[in-house]
Parts: structure tokens; C-alpha cells; sequence
């Protein structure tokens, strides 16, 4: 089974870090960082990944934008996306899942489970334990 392929776009780097950090313990993924909304939807073009974890506050283009903008893409319609909300935009959460996203994970990611659980639901595969 060849890796998946996981496109990290956030722009604030601790927060990134700290994805990183959890991805690395899940599992053997192969990770793509970009820091706004542009370089996703050009990520995604160029070469679509498995799975998205999108940030939605971020300069040049905000996660909303990417997310509109890779649903219209033939490549990006099906790619799972897991919006990355900040615990001060309440409302954020429904808002995603209204907007585009299949999931949504509160900053910063410090617990390993959830963000197992939710990798696992939506790439269909079983990670390392
Ligand atoms: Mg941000």
C-alpha cells in the first residue's frame, strides 16, 4: 500500500509544528506544507493529495476561499477536508461542515486520538498504533 498523502496548509508555523509533530506519531505519511489558501489550491492541482487539514484564518487566501476553490476542482471534489478552527470563532465548527469541510479540529492539536480517529474515519485505512 503506497503512503498517503497528507497537504498541511496553516499559516501560523507553532501551530503547523504541532500537526506535524502528531502526524509523524500516527503514521508513515507523506506531508505537504503550504501556508495559505493559494498554495493549497496549487497543491492540490499539481498533485492531489489523500487528505487535507485546513486552516481557515490565514493571509492571501483563507481557508474558505481554498476550500470553495478545490471543491470546484475535478481533482479536490472528493479530497477529505478536516477544517483546523480556532477556539475563539465560535460557530466556526458548523460553519466548516456547512461550507466544504467533512471534519473539523480545534487548535492546537495536542490530542493524538482524535486526530487518529478522525484520519482513520476518513481515509478508510488503520493507522499505527
Ligand atoms: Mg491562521
Amino acid at each position: 500500500m503506497s503512503r498517503k498523502r497528507i497537504l498541511v496548509v496553516e499559516d501560523n508555523e507553532d501551530n503547523r509544528r504541532i500537526l506535524l509533530y502528531r502526524l509523524r506519531k500516527i503514521g508513515d505519511f507523506d506531508i505537504v506544507e503550504t501556508e495559505n489558501g493559494a498554495e493549497a489550491v496549487a497543491a492540490v492541482e499539481s498533485n492531489p493529495p489523500d487528505l487535507i487539514f485546513m486552516d481557515l484564518k490565514m493571509p492571501v487566501m483563507d481557508g474558505w476561499e481554498a476550500t470553495r476553490r478545490i471543491r470546484a476542482l475535478d481533482a479536490g471534489r472528493s479530497i477529505p477536508i478536516i477544517a483546523l478552527t480556532a477556539q475563539a470563532m465560535a460557530g466556526d465548527e458548523q460553519k466548516a461542515l456547512a461550507n466544504g469541510c467533512n471534519d473539523y479540529l480545534a487548535k492546537p492539536v495536542v490530542d493524538p486520538s482524535l486526530v487518529r480517529e478522525k484520519i482513520e474515519r476518513l481515509l478508510g485505512t488503520a493507522t499505527r498504533h
